[in-house]
């Protein structure tokens, strides 16, 4: 293979020819990594992320992983995502959130372009029907909760050529004020409906009991998306530890405040030591 068009080496060439330096920032953690990006993008400047080996390592797992886009509701973040799985650097699945839309066929139509560009490379695609109230941190606040109707989805995900499912169940972003009342009956329809041939994601689980994991699982939920939990502790176990640790300790420390709250909700939802059975 060529290294024609290699960016380090472009990114370098250049430098030398103007007589510049270009920044090669250590990056620890994804919050450095985008401020130096930042800062290369205000400066319009360029910059090479630059990793040490024991971070860059992390990505090298024994157990099946995949990498998953949730909420991508802008044309732009799509496209982007898209861009990048067409250059080969694919995600595993990407949400497309069109839950935003005022009726199904609206939400069809936005969506289903997409679905058909992202499987050519062979991204998994996910969708929303009904729509989940709420917001959660970054993401655009929505209103006027819509259960799903079990009855459309068939309908809808032929539409849309989607493969997993995200219902509304009741379940809501952000943290529930009163404590969560889920039509389970809804997750029970849509897994008979499809013989357990389509995934059901659960959105908005921010601090849910643990029997209602086990409730919505036994009813068809295998994939569940957790945002408050692990990034609550990390933040103040990084804060925290920032104050009185050198740099990498307090990061280390965090990473394992993070990791076990991820181990205590993989038994919960009871897929530990499973790692093996993903593959058969
Ligand atoms: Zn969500």
């Amino acid at each position: 293979m060529s290294l024609k068009g290699n960016r380090t080496l472009e990114i370098l060439a250049k430098a030398e020819r103007g007589g510049y330096g270009v920044l090669a920032h250590a990056v620890y953690d994804t919050q450095m990594a985008v401020g130096l990006v930042r800062a290369a993008e205000r400066a319009q400047s360029p910059a090479i992320l630059q990793f040490f080996p024991p971070p860059f390592m992390y990505g090298k797992a024994s157990v099946p992983i995949s990498v998953h886009l949730d909420h991508a509701t802008d044309p732009e973040q799509v496209q982007f995502a898209l861009d990048l799985a067409e250059k080969g650097i694919p995600l595993d699945s990407i949400m497309l959130d069109g839950s935003r839309a005022e009726t199904d066929e609206e939400n069809i139509a936005l969506t289903k372009p997409y679905v058909e560009l992202f499987h050519k490379c062979g991204v998994a695609v996910e969708v929303e029907l009904g729509r989940v109230e709420g917001g959660e941190q970054g993401l655009r606040g929505v209103s006027n909760a819509r259960p799903t109707d079990p009855k459309k989805v068939r309908a809808f995900l032929e539409g849309t050529g989607a493969d997993i499912i995200a219902p509304s169940i009741g379940n809501l972003h952000g943290l529930y004020i009163k404590s969560p009342s889920f039509n389970q009956q809804i997750l029970k329809d849509i897994h008979s409906e499809f013989n357990g041939r389509i995934p059901i994601c659960l959105h908005g689980t921010g601090g849910i009991p643990e029997p209602l994991f086990r409730e919505c699982i036994k009813n068809g939920v295998s994939k569940v998306n957790i945002n408050v939990e692990g990034r609550t502790l990390y933040a103040k176990a990084l804060g925290e530890g920032l104050l009185s640790k050198p740099f990498p300790e307090a990061v280390e420390n965090a990473t394992e405040v993070f990791t076990k709250e991820c181990e205590r909700f993989m038994t919960i939802f009871g897929s530990t030591e499973k790692a093996g059975s993903a593959k058969n």
